[in-house]
Order: structure tokens, then C-alpha cells, then sequence
């Protein structure tokens, strides 16, 4: 059992606090590995806010990347050395979901809180068990897996960027590419550009989506959706945004709009910005007890279709490879998205920034 260095929550508001913890070894089909970066997403916050319950203590951190330097009994995927992303959706492969290729939907791993197998807990302080989030908890140096949430990528790939392809760019690519399907020339919508909506955007151009109109309180972050690839960038203090986006699309609205914050008044408007037989996507993540309201007139008149998109509607055994692949080939232009890298210490700080509105992703980055 190694002792490593991790951030834990302990409740409330509280900041993280960097403890020694115990790791379990890897049993059955599990793989222990060293975290060399790990992105500081608005998900973490969420918790550290009280925006959803979760257990405590734990260590939080969902999204990211490192070197595998243990594999238990019976793992055939990954071999000790191989560089991995991390992914927070692992899966059985042989529940119904999985069957049909819904790995994120994987009915194993929601019963087992992504823990899979005996769903034991991986870290101890002292006789007391410390949750891991989404049955990773990256924001330590090492963790245990299971082999699904193992995804082996090319060794010659930046670990901060093999990091972010774990949470923010799968689940904003793939919610243009694979829930959404949005086709080449179609009108897209982007509301809110965190790592998730930039990732959207870029997922917009990679497919060709003309216009990309791209929405965001903060200046900085509107500048960066336009460097990234949207064709307008959209302030919402310019006035409401249903208007300003008909009035760029000859009064029609859009055909895609995806909705990346996880507030009911910008999924609202987004929904109200679609063109006759337009689609509207869920992306951004709610805070508990959100609820919206909708004309559901729409629906059955304008064939409206409100749908949601988790983990991008991923496969990431294929996507995680796929996306670094047009990273390499400099088709999906990632670096932008790595605001700053952080040493562990400085996780708190990092939260601070994400409270401002202002920063995309702080990425810790663990020495080898
Ligand atoms: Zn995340
Ligand atoms: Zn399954």
C-alpha cells in the first residue's frame, strides 16, 4: 500500500488540505497510476461548493493523465509504462448499455459510483475511508482504476493536454460530434465558454458548422472563442440573446445550440434561439434543484428537440485516441484551453480563479 500525497475534501466550503493518505493496491482488473496532470474542472467546484451533495472526505479530481506503474490480476488492456487518460465513465461491457455501445451509460459502473468490481474504497486515512470522485480523485499523485478507466494514448503526447481530453474537450467535442451530430454548414450556438463550451466550439469547426456564434459574459473568454474558431462572439449585457442570435441568422435562430454553464436562465434562452426543427443541447452540469421552464408549444409546432449530452456520449476507448489525434495533427487547436499549471499546493487558488468567472482550466502538473 503506498502513501501518497493527495487534496482532500473535508466538507462545506472548507479549502482542500494536502494529507498523506494510504492507496489500496490494485486488485482484479484495477491499474494503479501515477497522475502527471490533472485539470481543475467547474465540477470539482461544484462540490467544493456545496452545489452537490457528496460523501466526504474525498479527493476530488475527475479529469486526468499520467503513467500506469501497476496492473492487477486478469488485465489485458494496459500494460505497465503505458501513458493513460483517465476517463470517470469506466464501463462492464456487457450490460445492455454497453452492449449497444452506450459506454457512458454503462449500468455497472452508475451502481458501483464508477468504483466497478467491489467498489472498495481506494484511499484510507488512517481506519477511515476517503471517497474518490467519479472513482478517480486525480487531485492526488497516484490513484487506482479500474482497467476500463484506463485509456493507453500515444507516449509523445503533453500530459496537461492528454488531461483535459479526460473531461472538458471529450464532453464538448463529442456533444457536437456524437450527441448532437451536427453536420457540416449547420448554424451552431455556443452558450458559455468554459473549457467544456470552448471545447464545443472547437468541435463546431472541426465539423465545419457555419455560423459559430459563441456566448459569454467575460470579455477574455469571448476573444478566445473567436481565436478558437467562432465565427461571432456574443455579450449578453449587449442585450438578450435570443435577439441578438436572430439577428444574426436573418431572424431564423440556429439549428444547434448547446448550453455549456448549468444555469436554467442561458438553457432557456438557448432553447429560444433554435430555428424551426432545431436541436438543443444540455451540456453545462446543474447545481441540485435546478429546475427550467419551457413552451413545450414549441416542440409539437417548431419541432423543437431538447436533449442532454454526458461525457460528450463518449466511447472513450475510441474517443480519448481520436481527439489527441487531431490535437497531433493540429486540427483540434487545444493548447488555448491550458490557462495556467499549478503545483498540487495551489489547488485552492485555482478554485479562487474559477469563482471569479474569468480563467479556463488550471491544470495541476504532478512531478515525475
Ligand atoms: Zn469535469
Ligand atoms: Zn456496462
Amino acid at each position: 500500500m503506498p502513501t501518497v500525497t493527495a487534496a482532500v475534501w473535508n466538507g462545506g466550503g472548507q479549502p482542500l488540505r494536502l494529507e498523506q493518505l494510504r492507496l489500496v493496491d490494485p486488485g482484479e482488473h484495477e491499474v494503479r497510476v501515477r497522475l502527471r496532470a490533472s485539470g481543475v474542472c467547474h465540477s470539482d467546484y461544484h462540490v467544493v461548493k456545496g452545489e452537490w451533495a457528496r460523501r466526504f472526505p474525498a479527493v476530488l479530481g475527475h479529469e486526468g493523465a499520467g503513467v500506469v506503474e501497476e496492473v492487477g490480476a486478469g488485465v489485458t488492456t494496459v500494460a505497465v509504462g503505458d501513458h493513460v487518460v483517465l476517463s470517470w465513465k469506466p464501463y462492464c461491457g456487457a450490460c445492455p448499455q454497453c452492449l449497444r455501445g452506450r459506454h457512458v451509460l454503462c449500468e455497472v459502473a452508475t451502481r458501483t459510483g464508477n468504483l466497478m468490481g467491489d467498489a472498495r474504497p481506494r484511499l484510507w486515512r488512517g481506519d477511515q475511508a476517503v471517497a474518490s470522485m467519479a472513482g478517480l480523485g486525480t487531485f492526488a499523485e497516484q490513484t487506482v482504476v479500474p482497467e476500463s478507466a484506463a485509456v493507453p494514448i500515444d507516449r509523445s503526447l503533453p500530459f496537461e493536454i492528454a488531461a483535459i481530453v479526460g473531461c472538458a474537450v471529450t464532453t464538448g467535442v463529442g456533444a457536437v460530434l456524437n450527441t448532437a451530430r451536427v453536420v457540416p454548414g449547420a448554424s451552431v450556438l455556443v452558450v458559455g465558454c468554459g473549457g467544456v463550451g470552448l471545447s464545443a466550439i472547437l468541435g463546431a469547426r472541426l465539423v465545419a458548422a457555419t455560423p459559430i456564434i459563441a456566448v459569454d459574459l467575460v470579455d477574455e473568454k469571448r476573444a478566445l472563442a473567436l481565436q478558437l474558431g467562432a465565427t461571432h462572439a456574443l455579450d449578453p449585457a449587449d442585450g438578450d440573446i435570443r435577439e441578438q442570435v436572430r439577428a444574426l441568422t436573418e431572424g431564423r435562430g440556429v439549428r444547434y445550440a448547446f448550453e455549456a454553464i448549468g444555469r436554467s436562465d442561458t438553457i432557456e434562452a438557448a432553447y429560444e434561439s433554435l430555428e424551426h426543427g432545431g436541436t438543443m443541447t444540455v451540456v453545462g452540469q446543474v447545481p441540485d434543484g435546478v429546475r427550467i421552464s419551457l413552451d413545450p408549444y414549441a416542440m409539437s409546432d417548431f419541432e423543437f428537440t431538447l436533449t442532454g449530452s454526458n461525457y460528450g456520449s463518449a466511447n472513450p476507448a475510441v474517443d480519448f485516441p481520436r481527439l489527441l489525434a487531431w490535437y497531433a495533427s493540429g486540427q483540434l487547436d487545444l493548447d488555448p484551453l491550458v490557462a495556467r499549471r499549478i503545483a498540487i499546493g495551489e489547488i485552492n487558488e485555482a478554485f479562487a480563479e474559477l469563482a471569479t468567472g474569468r480563467a479556463t482550466r488550471s491544470v495541476i502538473v504532478y512531478d515525475a
